[in-house]
């Protein structure tokens, strides 16, 4: 029970999208047309979840930082599952420091001209 309360607290806005897959990633704001495409600004590919977990080049520092913190007890590559069951502490630092608004900031800019 203890351990409910303390995660529903650390449900994070980034947290929130990284699980559910709603919010935040461009693959998702392209999907309800806020985003313009739905390509990572590294130019690789559409920026889902996944993408941002296991490949985004942007974000290689916090990934290893992240790898490193489990390849105590399990190898990487995992899974979402595993990560957010096994490792839902690492995870959620990890996914904490995923600075959303930074890297699509482009896309921010974009809607903020729109709406004016
Ligand atoms: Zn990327």
């Amino acid at each position: 029970m203890a351990e409910r309360i303390k995660m529903k607290i650390n449900l994070t806005q980034n947290l929130t999208a990284i699980v559910t897959g709603h919010g935040k990633t461009k693959a998702y704001l392209h999907r309800f047309k806020i985003a313009e495409n739905a390509t990572c600004p590294c130019g690789k590919m559409h920026q889902t979840t996944d993408h941002l977990i296991f490949e985004c080049e942007l974000l290689t520092k916090e990934r290893n930082r992240l790898k490193s913190s489990i390849s105590q007890t399990n190898r990487w590559p995992t899974n979402k599952k595993a990560l957010i069951g096994k490792h839902y502490k690492d995870f959620t630092k990890f996914i904490n420091e995923i600075p959303f608004e930074e890297i699509n900031a482009e896309e921010t800019t974009a809607i903020e001209f729109q709406s004016l």
